[in-house]
């Protein structure tokens, strides 16, 4: 019999070998200490601000081995090189942070509002420009990018937030690469296990490690993934310079929260599509959006903004609060903020189905759905 497991001589997955096993497999083990006598089974959160001089480390901005293991996790399961980052949206700068001065920027108008918002930042202060496209139209997008001879990146969000549209990936890669233009993936809702971007042709997996990969609401953390080993460095350099790093502890427990992505993201699954499926007969919604895939509903309420406050005070299960990809099931209705894009509806709820009993969830859903007209 043979294989890594049995193999006493085999290094540990994560480490060797990482290309034979399956998404589920990595996700348990890829980035844990060798299998060698007193290791521990977890790496440990290491609570350093700097290293005895000589070797590779150096100093806590530049490098930490709690990191390290949840970077070696992340990138086993996207197929590249990852680097964390204190927030998503430390990665999202950070990176738009290297586009040159002048450059032109390619993103879909529904992409998280953080990310317009920092566009909008960059825009204003001279350093680039954005041109927003409806991310679902592929030749649009294409000739977005030949219209601006100054383009340098293609932005991609997909599936998008809260709209939940989806991008031919491959097709835009292909496109961008053919005018020398970069690629970068917001891979946030699908996660590397409904998506793995850089298999599809694109440069840079960004993520907001807060959503599902940590998965437990109670961290924030972010991460850029890549193929290529000279974008790593300049990246591993920018996020020396801007030390937009996460603490040891909230790399832990991402990295704890990554062990069970897989059977998290299978049972919400599961519970989003049923509850899609349920919502979409209910009198009181006028379309559902669900991708297929993933753990995200979005509801359009035919009330609009008062049926949608309405519903999400109405619960008691559900929480009425921002953020997703937790085990708990949480929804708001995305226009109550100042930054989300005036065509999303006003009346659209984006719901973050959770691991809960379904029956449970939409028993708590459809009380409050049935007293909107009352
Ligand atoms: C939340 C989110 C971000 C920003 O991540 P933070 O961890 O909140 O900084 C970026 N992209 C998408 C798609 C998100 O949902």
């Amino acid at each position: 019999m043979s294989g890594p497991a049995l193999d006493p001589t085999s290094t540990p997955p994560g480490q060797a070998a990482e290309g034979a096993l399956r998404p589920a497999t990595l996700a348990v083990t890829a980035g844990r200490p060798a299998h060698d006598a007193d290791q521990p089974l977890n790496v440990p959160v290491t609570l350093t601000s700097t290293y005895v001089a000589g070797g590779d480390l150096e100093y806590g901005r530049y490098g930490n081995p709690t990191w390290t293991a949840f970077e070696d996790a992340l990138g086993a399961l996207e197929g590249g090189r990852a680097l964390a980052f204190a927030s998503g949206m430390a990665a999202v700068t950070t990176l738009l942070d290297l586009v040159g001065n002048g450059a032109g920027v390619v993103a879909p108008r529904h992409s998280y509002s953080g990310t317009i918002a920092a566009l909008a930042d960059f825009e204003a202060r001279g350093r680039l420009h954005a041109t927003l496209v409806d991310v679902t139209d592929t030749a649009a997008v294409v000739k977005a990018m030949q219209d601006d001879e100054d383009c340098a990146l293609l932005w991609l969000e997909s599936p998008t937030n809260p709209a939940l549209e989806i991008a031919d990936l491959a097709a835009l890669c292909q496109a961008a690469h053919g005018l020398g233009i970069r690629v970068v993936v917001d891979n946030t809702f699908a996660t590397p296990l409904r998506q793995r971007p850089l298999e599809l042709g694109a440069d840079i997996v960004v993520h907001s490690a807060t959503k599902f990969i940590a998965g437990h609401s109670d961290v924030l953390m972010g991460a850029l993934v890549v193929g290529d080993d000279e974008v790593h460095s300049a990246l591993k350099s920018r996020r020396d310079l801007a030390g937009a790093v996460p603490g040891p502890f909230e790399a832990w427990l991402a990295l704890r929260g990554l062990r069970t992505l897989h059977v998290r993201l299978d049972r919400a699954e599961e519970n989003a599509a049923e509850l899609a499926r349920r919502l979409a007969t209910h009198a009181e919604v006028a379309e559902v959006r669900y991708p297929g895939f993933g753990a995200i509903v979005s509801a359009v309420l035919a009330g609009g903004a008062d049926a949608g406050d309405f519903l999400v005070r109405a619960t008691s299960l559900w929480v009425h609060a921002t953020s997703l990809g937790g085990v708990e099931s949480t929804f708001e209705r995305r226009r109550r903020w100042k930054l989300e894009a005036p065509s999303i509806p006003e009346g659209l709820v984006r719901l973050s189905v959770g691991i809960e009993d379904v029956e449970d969830l939409w028993a708590d859903l459809v009380q409050a759905l049935d007293r909107i007209s009352s």
